[in-house]
């Protein structure tokens, strides 16, 4: 079957003071029917602009779509009109973001929120749209929905906005949700109730997820497969299975490296990456990762390497995947 999204070379920039902003450096990869993509790397490596290119919210001053092309369920996304993409977003699309405090009307009462878009996109009345919307805050774990409908953001905790936030998401059963950093705001308890609602929900309408995170531990709860981004680029992408337990990207393995091992019951010694991404002003031609990486080589400074198949579904930005690299030891050792 044909994939759901299918996002080939996007790139992305930026004018400002400085210059131009390459944000997004030809990004590709696809979401399947049914499939959580989890989108990984630190702030400023280009997801949200990815998640943001896809729902066309990219700000419409100095920020271009350079090269690229985003099909979903067929349609080229960049060719449609803004009233046939106004369409798409409240039915077939839709996104949950970190702060749900900024994406709620304050002045609305949530339940009539949720009934908004049901009432918009489903053509449903006032009083089926209601029915629904209380259904949908059920679904979404909140108790009492009948008294919390009437209520206003901020009379409910951190949580139970992100569980409205979820249930505005999917009031239209979109066939994409795309979640931005959606447990990030919230304290750790509550951060594991939202993914395993996420989880549920997504399992009970097969809905497929773009899932933003910089969190590897978010990524093994609820993804199958993974692009590791860094400063613009995908670096790595793979199974989950490929990316947390045989990485082959040394970015992908500090990022591993800096994740405390909670299972082994103690605080073993976390190694973070020295120094910081490069300035996408002004991109190096060739590895990103190089002024970073222990294993840089005199090729890597001077080439962008390709995304090299380690095997099937799993590829790699990376010199030492090339046959043709010296094999490195602790590299091979890391990489498992
Ligand atoms: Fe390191 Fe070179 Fe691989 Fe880049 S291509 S990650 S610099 S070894
Ligand atoms: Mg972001």
């Amino acid at each position: 079957m044909a994939q759901l999204l299918e996002v080939d070379q996007l790139k992305v920039s930026f004018r400002s003071h400085g210059g131009e902003v390459q944000a997004v450096r030809g990004v590709s990869f696809n979401i399947g029917h049914g499939e959580v993509l989890a989108v990984v790397g630190e702030s400023g490596c280009g997801k949200s602009v990815t998640a943001q290119a896809i729902m066309k919210l990219l700000p419409k001053r100095g920020c271009r779509i350079k090269q690229g092309s985003i099909h979903f369920d067929g349609k080229d996304l960049l060719k449609l009109s803004g009233k046939e993409m106004k369409q798409i977003k409240g039915s077939q699309i839709s996104m949950v973001f970190q702060d749900p405090m900024t994406s709620l009307n304050p002045t609305m009462k949530i339940g009539i929120q949720i009934a908004e878009g049901i009432i918009k996109h489903k053509g449903l009345n006032k009083t089926q749209a209601k029915a629904r919307a209380l259904e949908l805050l059920k679904l979404a774990g909140i108790p009492n929905p009948e008294s919390r409908y009437n209520q206003y953001p901020h009379e409910l905790s951190g949580g139970m906005r992100q569980r409205v936030l979820i249930a505005i998401a999917l009031a239209c059963d979109p066939k994409l949700l795309i979640a931005d950093e959606p447990t990030t705001a919230l304290d750790v308890t509550i951060q594991a109730q939202i993914l395993d609602l996420m989880k549920d929900l997504q399992h009970k309408f097969g809905t497929s997820i773009m899932l933003i995170t910089h969190d590897l531990g978010v990524v093994a709860e609820m993804a199958q497969n993974v692009i590791v981004m860094y400063a613009g680029i995908v670096v790595e992408s793979g199974t989950v299975a490929d990316i947390l337990e045989r990485p082959k990207h040394p970015y992908t393995m500090g990022l591993l490296n800096s994740l405390p091992n909670y299972e082994e019951g103690e605080k073993e010694r976390l190694i973070p990456i020295e120094g910081s991404p490069p300035d996408l002003y002004d991109p190096p031609k060739g590895c990103p990762f190089a002024a970073r990486c222990e294993f840089a080589m005199e090729i890597c400074v001077g080439e962008l390497p390709e995304p090299f198949a380690v095997n099937d579904g799993h590829h790699s930005r990376c010199w030492l995947n090339d046959p043709r690299a010296p094999k490195v030891t602790e590299f091979a050792a890391a990489g498992r």
